[in-house]
């Protein structure tokens, strides 16, 4: 399989340059040149997450170096339990994404992509530094995947106000090959300081950088084995399709479930949940696509303006009017996530975070509008993650899973970095080797 830039001005890639490279030469996305249809019988005999996900890569990695690994890449990135279950209201469902190793959904892509960053590994390699710009989520799932692999080092940087103290605490938590760095700016400032240090071409012929960042295809395509899994799963106990309600920022795990239904997976609609930030529902309503500036909202993870991911789904799509018949998103205020939590025991059987609050709430609407049909709900991070917002609502504490009580119950430990691209540059160059 060979893939193309969503820009067009770059040479096609063959999967290893894509999962090596993350963002093409030209700026834009890799995609793959087609995406595969599969038919129903190419999932005979697979069950696990881990097993249907093998089979609905294994077109892109065909004839690749990685082709005889990718199902031992799957065991690793599926290596959580992924519950499908019933829900209070008749045919609700929830996905539950969040029992990795940081409780957010983020775990999944970023150890299948450190799984196939290592197996690619020479042994005359040099040390790679990992870079990661986070608000949260994104850098403990990359830094739980990198954590004591040889050959890797993960330097995240995170704003130091913009972060939820339990994400803070777990960010500083890693010893050994992984460091937290706090800025004094805000998460866009770390975004660019990252970017710069990635385009810097003298800088990375004098240390080796790589990034895992949520645009990269070897985080994306594994998010699409556990819908092709959840719908696979649901079609064949009812013979129903399923359709999923994704909590939406960046587009990574929405455009996953988007790639699945394009693969021939039984999945009928595919619902956007955004917070306030809507830039998104405003384009599916009908006006033209346009970014504005991220504001911050309960639902933290998600406080994006300008999805990165647009691009590569508008490609996928021959124009806007294709593209707005195939999906829909809706936003969700504060108030409504409030709410949603607040009821949301008596509702629906669960406690939610304030992520998959946002995607319960759209639910919520669609069925006082007479939806029909199975949906799932994804639970894309554990409410323990953001006890400061849903513990005041839900009345009491929330246990903390195991294994995110173990990164909490470290030593935490960060370092301060001015929001400037040569602070970066500098402490790159000052230490490339550890
Ligand atoms: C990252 C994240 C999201 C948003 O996912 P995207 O792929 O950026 O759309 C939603 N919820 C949680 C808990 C997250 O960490």
């Amino acid at each position: 399989m060979r893939f193309l830039s969503t820009r067009d001005a770059a040479p096609t890639a063959d999967l290893v340059q894509v999962l090596q490279a993350g963002l093409a030469p030209d700026g834009g996305l890799y995609l793959a040149e087609h995406i595969p249809v599969l038919e129903p019988d190419a999932f005979a005999g697979a069950h696990t997450p881990a097993q249907v996900g093998a089979r609905l890569l294994a077109p892109y990695f065909a004839g690749s170096a990685l082709e005889s690994g990718l199902s031992m890449l799957c065991d690793e990135a599926f290596a959580q339990s992924i519950p499908l279950h019933a829900l209070r209201g008749a045919g609700d469902h929830v996905l539950e994404l969040f029992h990795g190793p940081s409780a957010a959904f983020k775990d999944i892509g970023a150890r299948f992509l450190a799984a196939a960053l290592a197996r690619l590994r020479m042994p005359d390699d040099p040390l790679r530094t990992i870079l990661v710009a986070t608000s949260g989520d994104t850098g403990g799932a990359v830094a739980a995947a990198f954590h004591r692999r040889a050959g890797f080092r993960v330097l995240i940087l995170y704003p130091q106000e913009g972060v939820a103290p339990r994400q803070a605490r777990q960010l500083g938590a890693f010893d050994g090959n992984v460091q937290a760095y706090r800025v004094d700016g805000t998460f866009d400032d770390c975004q660019r300081m990252v970017k710069a240090a990635l385009g810097d071409a003298e800088l990375r012929t004098r240390v080796a950088l790589g990034s895992a960042n949520s645009i990269s295809l070897g985080r994306l395509l594994p998010q699409a084995g556990y819908y092709a899994w959840a719908a696979l799963t649901h079609w064949r106990g009812t013979g129903r399709a399923l359709s999923f309600v994704v909590p939406t920022g960046n587009l990574g795990n929405a455009l996953a479930a988007v790639i699945a239904r394009r693969m021939g997976l039984p999945i009928a609609r595919i619902v956007l949940a955004c917070n306030a930030n809507d830039t998104l529902p405003r384009y599916f309503a009908g006006e033209p696509y346009a970014t504005w500036p991220g504001r911050r909202t309960l639902a933290n993870a998600m406080d994006v303006g300008a999805p990165s991911n647009f691009e590569r789904l508008r490609a996928l799509y021959s124009n806007d009017a294709a593209l707005r018949a195939d999906l829909s998103a809706f936003t969700v205020d504060d108030d409504a996530i409030v709410a949603t939590l607040h009821a949301a025991a008596a509702h629906h059987g669960i406690e939610p975070c304030p992520h998959t609050a946002t995607a319960l709430h759209v639910l919520e609407r669609l069925r006082a509008q007479d939806e029909r049909g199975d949906y799932a709900v994804v639970a894309t991070a554990h409410p323990a993650k953001f006890a400061e917002v849903v513990e005041p609502v839900f009345g009491h504490a929330v246990a903390v899973p195991e294994a995110l009580a173990r990164w909490l119950a470290r030593p935490s430990h960060s370092l301060p970095l001015t929001a400037d691209d040569a602070a970066l540059r500098a402490l790159l160059l000052a230490d490339p080797s550890c």
